[in-house]
């Protein structure tokens, strides 16, 4: 049989309900499309202002205005933008998924700058649909003796375009909203959609509701308020760092995360080699236990919010900070809350995951005693991001610090090397405080430290830390009888071992444990008359059978 070969069709009107329903996850997504398409046509402008293929008047004042008449049911998108021509209504906008922000950057490939176009996919559009029954465009082009135009579509696959009245340059957008769409014909809910996604866009944003009653002071006079957009067009994070201050940092993370708890400090990420990335990761203090901290990373592709805590980006470990990261190399799909899935998305995580070690172990080096200030309140991190990242830890491997039993902050090697006279490589530490009161004074009484490992993630950390540091070996404070604490000369060998066969008689039967061995060590102590202690490894044996639903 010879091969066959053509193309295959799609039949619009059983492939537009399936684009309506199903290409977007959430009904919300609308603002975010039909408010980038308004702050492209913008940019598109000013970009061929400046290749002198448009002329703008020297007073532009650019924005893009939401209008919400609650009445007519209907929600308006307006902007002062490049504007169509009914020309160009035909190929962008009747033409499903044929993008024209892919086709204008295909036009002026050397001359544009592609950061800032936002549209990719040509479907953006149609997300309208998913809230509206019936859209209509009204419409001037920038292009000299344009005539406006209006089109009309019913979410069915027909749509009418006439001859339009438009006066002024730009685009407006009216969504006729169908029971689908009801919930944003509320203001409040039409606020925060569009501040969800475009808290960051470049060009001011403004939401007018048609009817409002004017706020009144005391007397009933109406007070005249200056409108304020909803946006802040150029966030933080896309300056340079040298550019801002600390105030402004911290106003920024309150402005974001509604947070009034100072942050602890931030990481200002800003590169554009080998990809764009800008953000800013904030630590936050922690004045509870690990387990509530509730991070939130916010992602951005070119200053529109893409989603919250993407694992592909963002490492693990990292999802406990706030922070924004933006970055408009993102292979996103035409849902944008979706990544495709490539090497690309891990390089971007591996980077970002690189500066932060960079940047604390620069802060180690520079400013110790800051460090330590932060040291409770970030170790938790570090110790996760060295569990769950190998790169991660090679590079603060060094930084990690103890507390001792005088509350200094020390390294394992200042900690090895101090104690390097009285034990070798090995690291006695307290994971109670409270409980292992009497050790911690036996301890001080002769003159021996430990540190302070008391957090959840701690028996982890220190199975890395011997894993990864040959020799080195963490022993509990009431584990072992440090050979400082014991009285060689009281008793001799005999004593020895006939006290000892006399206490396992009596602990055998006390536990009803037949194969106890036991170990006696004359003590030398004023503070404690005895001591039982357990060694290291049967403990954890123990620790470990214990999670694990055993019985030892
Ligand atoms: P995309 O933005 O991915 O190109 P959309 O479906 O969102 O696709 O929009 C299709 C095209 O319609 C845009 O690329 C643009 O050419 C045109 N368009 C949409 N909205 C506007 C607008 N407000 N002003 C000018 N052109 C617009
Ligand atoms: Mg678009």
């Amino acid at each position: 049989m010879s091969i066959e070969k053509g193309n295959l069709s799609i039949h619009s009107e059983n492939i537009f309900p399936i684009i309506k329903k199903w290409l977007y996850s959430d009904h919300d997504i609308f603002a975010r499309e039909l408010i980038s398409n308004a702050s492209d046509a913008i940019t598109k402008l000013k970009q061929l202002s400046m290749m002198n293929e448009a002329t703008i008047d020297e007073n532009t004042k650019f924005q893009i205005d939401v209008v919400l008449d609650e009445q007519a049911k209907t929600i308006t998108f307006s902007d002062n933008g490049i504007g169509m021509t009914d020309e160009e209504i035909k190929k962008y906008i009747n033409q499903i998924a044929f993008s024209g922000a892919e086709d204008f950057l295909a036009q002026y490939k050397d001359k544009s700058d592609k950061e800032q176009i936002i549209g990719h996919f040509g479907l953006g559009f149609y997300s309208s649909f998913m809230v509206a029954e019936t859209v209509e465009i009204h419409t001037l082009s920038h292009q000299k003796n344009a005539e406006p135009a209006i089109w009309r579509c019913d979410g069915g696959t027909e749509f009418e375009l006439e001859k339009g009245h438009r006066q002024t340059r730009g685009t407006e957008i009216t969504l006729h909203i169908s029971d689908d769409g009801k919930e944003f014909l509320n203001e409040y809910t039409l606020r925060s959609t569009i501040q969800k996604y475009c808290s960051f866009m470049p060009y001011e944003i403004y939401l007018t509701v048609v009817g409002k009653e004017p706020s009144k002071d005391d007397e009933g006079n109406v007070i005249i308020e200056e409108p304020k957009p909803l946006n802040t067009t150029t966030p933080l994070y896309v300056k340079s760092p040298s550019e801002c201050t600390d105030e402004e940092y911290k106003e920024f993370y309150k402005s974001t995360f509604k947070d009034y708890k100072e942050p602890l400090f931030w990481i200002h990420l800003n590169m554009d080699y080998p990809f764009n990335l800008k953000g800013i990761l904030y630590f936050p203090k922690l004045n509870t236990e690990f387990d509530t901290i509730e991070g939130q990373i916010k992602l951005y592709n070119s200053q529109v919010f893409i989603a919250d805590n993407i694992k592909e980006v963002i490492p693990e470990f990292l999802l406990l900070l706030k922070g924004v990261i933006d970055c408009p190399d993102l292979p996103l799909n035409v849902s944008r809350s979706f990544l495709q899935n490539d090497g690309f998305v891990r390089k971007i995580s591996n980077y970002i995951s690189k500066k932060v070690a960079d940047k604390i172990t620069g802060l180690f080096k520079t400013e110790r005693e800051t460090f330590q200030n932060f040291w409770d309140d970030i170790s938790p991190f570090i110790k996760f991001g060295g569990l769950k990242d190998e790169k991660f830890f090679e590079t603060v491997e060094n930084i990690y610090l103890y507390k001792n039993l005088d509350d200094q902050y020390v390294t394992l090697d200042e900690y090895l090397a101090a104690a390097a006279d009285k034990h070798e490589n090995k690291v006695f530490y307290v994971s109670d405080v409270l409980q292992q009161a009497q050790y911690i004074k036996l301890f001080k009484d002769h003159d021996l430290d430990a540190v302070i490992l008391s957090h959840g993630i701690d028996s982890a950390f220190m199975s890395m830390i011997e894993s990864k540091k040959e020799g080195v070996s963490f022993v509990r404070i009431d584990a072992d009888i440090n050979e400082h604490l014991v009285e060689a000369e009281t008793m001799n060998e005999e004593e020895k071992k006939e006290a000892t066969e006399k206490l396992q008689e009596m602990f055998v039967k006390a536990l009803g444990q037949e194969n106890l061995k036991m170990k006696l060590e004359p003590m030398k102590s004023e503070s404690l008359s005895a001591m039982i202690v357990l060694s290291e490894e049967s403990r954890r044996m123990q620790d470990m059978m214990r999670m694990y639903g055993m019985n030892g």
